[in-house]
């Protein structure tokens, strides 16, 4: 059995995220999206709220398991006997820093294959960090997020005000 592990802030989920969990899907046999805690990027959304809202999004894709990591990729990736580590690649800017991980990890777990991927052109320019900008300022996001992530945006910004 074939183990992928898709590691990432998902604050929150986006169809970017959605496709290349997808695509994910049809090579490996499971595949773990694991939220990073990493607090040095204060997240809008805690970690439960990220999981909740990748758990409802996913619901009808199978092979899919959604958690979370607290300390380093590699040691979870071991714990859970993962093959791969997925990352999406947008554009050449994602790749220096996506190629510093890789080597750094496989430096760490010469085992560990990370394998990228390319997201529908549709989504290129998509990352969460838009999403959220946008939304703070009242524009409309319905094209970036499922309709269920949309909601619990509006529910928070609502509280923020
Ligand atoms: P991180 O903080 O680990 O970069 P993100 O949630 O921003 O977490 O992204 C997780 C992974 O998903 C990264 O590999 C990132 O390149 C990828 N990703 C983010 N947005 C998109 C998108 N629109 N299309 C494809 N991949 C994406």
């Amino acid at each position: 059995m074939k183990i992928a592990i898709y590691p990432g802030t998902f604050d929150p989920i986006t169809n970017g995220h959605i496709d290349i969990i997808r695509r994910a899907a049809l090579i490996f046999d499971k595949v773990i999206v694991a939220v990073a805690t990493n607090p040095q990027k204060k997240p809008l959304f805690s970690v439960a709220e990220r999981m909740d809202m990748i758990k409802q999004v996913i619901k009808d894709t199978p092979h899919i398991e959604v958690d979370k990591i607290d300390g380093l990729l590699v040691d979870y990736a071991i714990e859970k006997k993962a093959h791969a580590v997925i990352r999406g690649l947008r554009a050449v800017s994602d790749f220096e820093y996506e190629l510093q991980m890789a080597q750094v990890n496989r430096k760490l777990c010469e085992e560990l294959i990370t394998v990228f991927m390319m997201p529908h052109e549709n989504y290129s320019y998509l990352n969460s960090s838009v999403v959220k900008e946008i939304a703070m300022f009242g524009g409309n996001i319905r094209c970036f997020v499922p309709d269920y992530v949309l909601a619990k945006i509006k529910e928070k910004m609502n509280g923020k005000h």
